[in-house]
């Protein structure tokens, strides 16, 4: 069975912010958020472009990732293994 290595804690997403060039914070598995946390659908979403198409086939860990400095939020798909 295929396991998402960040939510884990076996690894950490190194996304960078391409505005501010610092390393971004992982809030976590979206999934997480989409019960109780409805107040991040008004947080506006850029997809990050890492050429990983969302499938759910291909088991992957949508991650929120927020800058510390600009407050930009990326999701950032965890390829799990
Ligand atoms: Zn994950
Ligand atoms: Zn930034």
């Amino acid at each position: 069975m295929a396991i998402c290595l960040v939510c884990n804690g076996m690894s950490q997403i190194d996304y960078i912010c391409q505005t501010c060039h610092i390393r971004t914070v992982d809030f976590g598995k979206i999934m997480d958020y989409e019960d109780s946390y409805k107040p991040y659908e008004e947080i506006e979403v850029a997809k990050v472009a890492n050429g990983i198409e969302y499938d759910r086939e291909e088991q992957l860990c949508p991650h929120y990732m927020i800058c510390p400095s600009c407050s930009s939020s990326f999701v950032y798909q965890v390829k799990e293994q």
